[in-house]
């Protein structure tokens, strides 16, 4: 594992525990991949920017025009590059980039707007046996799907009927729910089950993930 002497140094209390420094050091190597920079995907970011990831790509080319949003105003950078700054200040064990093109990430989130996006950012991840959870919110709650390599896949998991997310107050919440779903995605890399988890009145419930008749997912993935 690419540790730095820091990382170690940081680390040193907890290290000893029994079973927490694989998951510390898988977490520590991992590449995360997050989809989207803007309000929906903020509260995610900041969460895994302090959860003990190293490296986090971010992707967002949108410009970054938001005077009081959490990445304020800068002419001519993109949400990612003013995420990348704002969020590599937090720590020198951290590094936030520009999502490498053809980069292939531990898992990806893709906390975007749009059910055509996301199902895009889905797909790609399953064709690369990547882990990848989406976010959708809605006005009373919202839905966070997460998809382990060989699970249903999101065309299979999402909610029908859902052609765009606007920003609702419980999107917040949503974003924290699927920074922890990714986070699980790395700290336990054995198969698991896909799974729903829906944000409503308050409460959560956790439903497992089921195939459509003759979805393609049901066939291994050629590479
Ligand atoms: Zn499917």
């Amino acid at each position: 594992v690419p540790v730095s002497p820091e990382w170690l140094s940081r680390q040193a209390l907890q290290l000893p525990v029994p079973g927490f420094s694989e998951g510390m050091e898988r977490l520590a190597s991992a590449r995360l991949r997050v989809v989207g920079a803007g309000a929906m995907a903020a509260p995610a970011l900041l969460t895994l920017s302090r959860a003990g990831f190293t490296r986090i790509w971010v992707e967002d080319d949108a410009p970054c025009d938001e005077p009081n949003g959490w990445l304020g105003e800068h002419p001519g950078l993109s949400r990612a590059a003013a995420a990348c700054q704002v969020l590599s200040s937090y720590s020198s064990l951290l590094e936030v980039e520009r999502y490498p093109a053809g980069g292939v990430p531990t898992a990806t989130l893709v906390c975007v707007n749009s059910s055509a996006a996301a199902t895009a950012m889905a797909e790609q991840a399953r064709r690369a046996g990547v882990p990848h959870v989406v976010m959708e919110p809605r006005g009373d709650g919202g839905t966070v799907v997460s998809v382990p390599p060989g699970a249903p896949c999101y065309v299979c998991s999402r909610t029908p009927s859902m052609e765009s997310w606007p920003l609702s107050p419980l999107c917040a919440p949503l974003a924290c729910i699927a920074a922890v779903e990714v986070f699980l995605a790395v700290l336990n890399p054995h198969p698991r089950a896909g799974r729903r988890v829906e944000l409503s009145g308050g409460g959560l419930t956790y439903l497992p993930t089921v195939r459509r008749a003759a979805c393609a997912c049901g066939q291994p993935v050629r590479r």
